[in-house]
């Protein structure tokens, strides 16, 4: 039995959390601890609201409302989306609190008397006309590095390079948009160059960290720190302990990170034993682990370690730095997705699906190694497939077949058991060791991985020994089989318990247990013949996520580029074309009535634009099957062309179904300059708009002319 603290980082409170945050930080924390505390260690579980900093006072503004109650306002919001989802902190604290507030200024204070923090005079902009300096958020110019415009004070969005406010190219105040002037102010700066040696001292021990948390550790050392200041001209945020410090601040970087410290001192007082918290910090049996993105590294592998070494040499340094990629969204499969869903935020989510189901998909796809991508047609899918059909089936299968008998788990003989059973026992032994090694070492995809791998394993065995043929005729071995299967769903529960815990509990009761899952090593323990189970409820629900066509009622064209291949004239009908197209996969013909505005020869090889999915019609006698989109406008015409794209090319995802005239012309189409060009734009029957920037207009015709 170890102590653990399991330190989340604290998510910013000036919006609700997403899907990211989750993935890059409190699932894997979550997932640690409930591992953790299952195999008996003492586990401290502590993150929290970071709430102060100039992006909130610009949300604030935004909002017209103030910094505090932006702070308060989403602390609320992400604390019970957290929770709703089954994050088990010990505590989620907030940076604005009192008691965090006195820890950091005491930190502060004696640093300044160590020598680690010092005042220094730094050049900063200052805008005369609003009479104060501007850090961060408050100044935007061009980019030093990339060119970027509107590059924040800080931190260049375009290429991700940090710099000082006074290298922008052309700063502007963001509050009266004046040019700012530079002036010196006061400081103080915290020496991490004298701390680099310890700090070499720490990192050389840690080759066991993922590689790309230690590399780029080690590279920041190699290169050599700068001192930081640690203070800003600001009025929201934990003030300077000194006289004449009115408008400064301690930096938010310095502060948010001494949170792991002052939560667990606030969470030993709230348990009534004030001074618990330092079993954890001053024990050298106690471990630390810190769940973190990929930006906050250098926070956590050298600032914080610098903090703690400078306070107090004898407090715990990290053990493990599990730091994670990026969960993306939007990529090129959503984009092109029929769904609805868009949101990625945790309340959002919470109000329509079960936590389980998220928990398993980002379980599933942890950015541990590189970046990974969310989609929400997988997202259902891996629900209804994986958990409801293999894991959720199997159970109510198993279930079933003993409810129908007495509802009680049936005897062992072990003499009768088949290969099948043998062999499922044995993989329930191997699982569990694997899946114990992974999630020792932090590699959590891996771990339920394996669980899955089982649970496929057992879905197979299971049709293989017919159990309920043998029901029929050799009651003992159904019985030793039944026993082995509800055996496999106790060892489910338990193993799935850290990535699962809502169903895993769930199924734990059904088994006829009355208190909660609480101990790993239950999985040695025998199963208790004769104990009652309790029925049986669906493990998991069906999930289905929004879609364009049931969410709506309404159709949407497909939009696909073709090429014109063959063009004849319509016989007796003076405005028509026959034309044969090519989609890459098929050719189809359509007949138009554009003759009197291109010629045959004009026309072909062009890339037009198909409405492919629209209803096929007759006209004069010829099937035309599809439309090309062209703008007109008082008797000029122009083509809608995509020369840039593949021939087959989808511009719009419009579902297997055909749309009538009607159901076509509930998206409004039409040309738009951008530019030089005139390119497509459409807005969609649920109010999205949509640009097409390589579909564009053949021929000059007005801006904003309609396309049909
Ligand atoms: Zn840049
Ligand atoms: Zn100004």
């Amino acid at each position: 039995m170890a102590k653990i603290l399991v330190a989340v980082a604290w998510p910013y409170t000036n919006a609700p959390v997403h899907f990211g945050t989750v993935a890059g930080a409190c699932l894997p924390a979550d997932i640690f601890a409930r591992f953790m505390r299952l195999t008996g260690n003492e586990v401290l579980m502590v993150s929290g609201s970071d709430q102060h900093g100039t992006p909130i006072i610009f949300t604030a503004l935004e909002q017209k409302t103030t910094p505090e109650q932006i702070a308060k306002k989403y602390h609320e919001i992400n604390s019970k989306a957290l929770a709703g989802i089954g994050i088990s902190y010990d505590i989620f604290f907030e940076t604005s609190h009192p008691n965090h507030k006195k820890v950091v200024q005491e930190i502060f204070l004696k640093l300044l008397e160590k020598g680690y923090i010092y005042p220094k005079k730094m050049p900063m902009l200052y805008c005369e006309n609003c009479k104060r300096f501007l850090p961060d958020r408050y100044v935007v110019g061009i980019c030093p590095h990339c060119r970027a415009e509107d590059a924040k004070g800080d931190q260049c969005s375009n290429c991700g390079k940090t710099y000082e406010a006074t290298e922008l190219v052309e700063p502007e105040c963001r509050i009266c948009g004046g040019k700012p002037v530079i002036r010196e102010t006061d400081h103080f700066f915290l020496k991490l160059s004298a701390l680099e040696e310890k700090l070499k001292e720490f990192i050389n021990s840690k080759t066991y960290w993922r590689e790309n948390v230690y590399l780029f550790t080690k590279n920041l050392l190699e290169a050599g720190l700068k001192d930081r200041p640690v203070t800003r001209d600001l009025e929201w945020g934990i003030d300077v302990p000194l006289p004449n410090m009115e408008n400064k601040k301690i930096y938010v970087w310095f502060e948010a990170v001494i949170g792991y410290l002052s939560s667990s001192i606030e969470w030993a007082a709230r348990q009534g034993v004030p001074e618990r918290w330092k079993e954890f910090w001053y024990s050298g049996e106690a471990r630390h682990y810190y769940f973190i993105g990929k930006d906050n590294v250098p926070f956590h592998t050298i600032i914080w370690p610098a903090i703690l070494i400078a306070y107090d040499e004898k407090l715990n340094l990290p053990h493990d730095i599990p730091a994670n990629e990026w969960l993306q969204f939007g990529g090129e499969k959503i984009s092109k997705s029929k769904t609805k869903e868009s949101s990625i935020f945790l309340t959002d989510y919470l109000a329509k699906y079960p936590p389980d189901a998220l928990r398993f998909y980002l379980a599933m796809h942890l950015p541990e190694k590189h970046d990974t991508s969310f989609d929400w047609e997988e997202f259902e899918s891996h629900a209804n497939k994986l958990l409801l059909a293999a894991y959720g089936n199997l159970a109510n299968r198993v279930l079933v077949t003993v409810l129908k008998m007495d509802g009680k788990i049936p005897p062992l003989n072990p003499e009768v058991l088949g290969k099948d059973e043998k062999e499922l026992l044995a993989l329930i032994e191997n699982t569990r060791r694997a899946v114990e090694a992974h999630i020792s070492k932090c590699e959590f995809k891996a771990g339920i991985e394996k669980i899955m791998a089982l649970v496929h394993a057992a879905n197979a065995c299971f049709q293989n020994v017919k159990v309920w043929e043998l029901l029929k005729t050799d009651k003992s071995r159904a019985e030793a089989v039944l026993h082995v299967f509800l055996r496999l769903l106790r060892d489910l529960a338990i193993m799935f318990y850290p990535y699962l815990p809502h169903s895993s509990e769930k199924l734990w009761k059904m088994l006829g247990y009355k208190t909660e899952i609480c101990s790993w090593n239950e999985l040695d323990a025998p199963l208790p013949a004769g104990q009652e189970l309790t029925g049986i409820k669906p493990l998991f629900p069906k999930i289905e996520i929004l879609r364009q066509e049931t969410a709506l009622g309404a159709k949407l064209p497909h939009l696909v580029v073709a090429e014109v291949v063959g063009v004849k004239e319509v016989p007796n009908a003076e405005k028509l074309y026959e034309i044969e197209i090519d989609l890459g996969a098929e050719r189809r013909k359509i007949v138009s009535g554009i003759r009197q505005y291109y010629g045959a020869s004009e026309l072909v090889g062009k890339k037009i634009v198909l409405v492919a999915n629209l209803k096929k019609a007759k006209i004069r006698g010829i099937e035309s099957h599809g439309m090309l989109l062209a703008a007109e406008k008082s008797n000029k015409l122009s083509l809608v062309v995509a020369p840039a794209l593949q021939k087959g090319t989808v511009l719009l995802e419009g579902g297997n179904g055909e749309v009538s005239i009607d159901e076509f012309k509930q998206t409004k189409l039409w040309v738009k300059k951008e530019g030089s060009i005139l390119c497509l734009n459409a807005k969609l029957p649920d109010g999205r708009e949509m640009k097409f920037e390589k579909a564009i207009a053949d021929r000059e015709i007005e801006d904003g002319t309609e396309v049909r």
